[in-house]
């Protein structure tokens, strides 16, 4: 890929003289992200990237740099197990946008909102995403979220939505696959690449598209636990997610918004826990009818204009838009299933489907999905547990997720808690990535720059 004056600049600045050295940080409200109550006026201490203390009393090592927290709230980073990373360039989108430099862009934009791990499912083409991630981890690229994907399956002709189809097409991205013996032989070969997830769709968008049959998914499902691999199934109606349940899907994408849980299901649920990415607040436009500068800060001015001419009023949204017609009654049933998916057992995780389509900056969604649990039912510190904790879980991560000794210094610094009202995570003072402070400033600038410049 070609470097551009633009971010070496961000990856200079972003570097703090003092990775190395010890620092601890003291008399901030400590959110361990597994649940249990948070630790006030706490102390922990980072060197190497990593956290190597951590409580209410530590004798800071000798030397070490100290950081007041006295006011702030420390929790873990995010991670966002359900992106759709590359296509999007603000003033564009499509194919044609994905590059190295735009990946990038978008994992840039994941950490300035807080998110160390950001997991693409379904629609990144395999090469290039593989030597992206060689080239992250051998430190080519300046900070940014960790870079994670999975490839993608579907009939041909079938898959994502029309937008993200073309544009997937376009880079042959999505693996299309009609028989049980074609599917077998690429998990295999995913397997042989070092491929952990895979993503299914099976969704016929109301009879528009094949749909993928019960052999073909079984047959993936099958091969892919094989391999130790995990599959994520995207299936937004009641019948469809009663068969990937039943097939041992390990991650549910999406809720269903058009009927009612039954029994049958929520008893299938209860026996086999899947993981759960709701992935229900994407498009809610919430924050640029409230023009929240939390959102707006990162995005050009001729996109959110366009975005407030063009919204369709969602259930957090007071400020703009007209009510679509349908919306109080799929509200309704969004208020009934959802806690009742969390009461069967459904684990749910951190994702936000950014990316799918156009006019959605990476890295605020998530935000927007925590204050929708929390408007469902969830206490904040289980909505944060699921945004911290269980995906570091379900994505096999051990060296993130929690604000534990021994793990990476993956954390943020908030002015306010979220506890108290998850909004707060909003208020983001500062983002610590491996231990070193992300320099959110520089990309603040680059995005002013960018917008004066259109
Ligand atoms: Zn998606």
């Amino acid at each position: 890929m070609k470097t551009s004056a633009s971010y070496i600049a961000v990856a200079s600045l972003a570097m703090t003289a003092y990775a190395q050295q010890a620092v601890v940080f003291e008399g901030g409200r400590l959110i361990v992200g597994d649940g249990s109550a948070a630790i006030e006026n706490g102390v922990f201490v980072v060197q190497s990237g990593h956290i190597t203390a951590l409580g209410r009393a530590i004798d800071p090592p000798a030397g070490a740099i100290r950081v007041n927290l006295a006011g702030k709230t420390v929790m873990p980073a995010l991670i966002n197990v359900h992106v759709h990373i590359g296509y999007e360039k603000y003033t564009s989108w499509g194919a044609q946008n994905y590059t190295a430099e735009n990946v990038l862009d978008h994992l840039q934009r994941e950490a300035f909102y807080g998110t160390a791990v950001t997991q693409s499912v379904g629609s990144s083409p395999l090469e290039a995403s593989l030597q992206f991630q060689r080239d992250q981890r051998s430190g080519r690229f300046p900070p940014a979220s960790r870079f994670l994907f999975t490839p993608g399956y579907a009939p041909p002709n079938g898959g994502p939505d029309e937008v993200l189809r073309e544009a997937t097409n376009a880079l042959h991205a999505i693996n299309q696959v009609s028989t049980a013996q074609e599917a077998r032989a690429s998990i295999r070969k995913m397997a042989h690449a070092g491929i952990k997830a895979v993503k299914i769709w099976v969704d016929d968008r109301n009879g528009t598209y094949p749909k993928m049959t019960p052999e073909v998914y079984n047959a993936i499902i099958d091969e892919a636990h094989k391999h130790g691999m995990i599959v994520h199934a995207h299936a937004t109606t009641l019948p469809d997610q009663k068969a990937v349940v039943r097939a041992g899907a390990d991650v549910l994408v999406h809720l269903v918004q058009s009927e009612k849980l039954d029994d049958e299901y929520l008893a299938l649920l209860k026996e086999k826990k899947p993981y759960w990415a709701t992935v229900i607040s994407l498009g809610d436009p919430t924050a640029v009818c409230e023009y929240d500068p939390f959102f707006e800060q990162a995005m050009p001015a001729a996109v959110i204009v366009k975005i407030r001419a063009t919204i369709e009023r969602r259930p957090l949204a007071a400020s703009c838009g007209p009510p679509s017609p349908n919306a109080a009654a799929r509200e309704a049933i969004v208020a009934y299933n959802f806690p009742r998916m969390i009461e069967a057992g459904a684990r749910i995780v951190l994702g936000t489907d950014t990316g799918i389509e156009p006019g959605h900056t990476f890295g605020s969604g998530e935000h927007v999905e925590l204050a929708r649990w929390v408007q469902l039912g969830l206490t904040p510190s289980e909505a944060i547990t699921a945004a911290t904790q269980r995906p570091a879980e379900l994505l096999g991560l051990r060296d993130i997720g929690t604000l534990e000794v021994g793990k990476r210094a993956n954390f943020i610094v908030l002015d306010a808690n979220p506890l108290e009202n998850i909004r707060n995570t909003r208020r983001i003072s500062s983002v610590y990535l491996d231990g070193a402070k992300f320099d959110r400033e520089a990309l603040l600038a680059r995005w002013k720059t960018a917008s004066a410049a259109e």
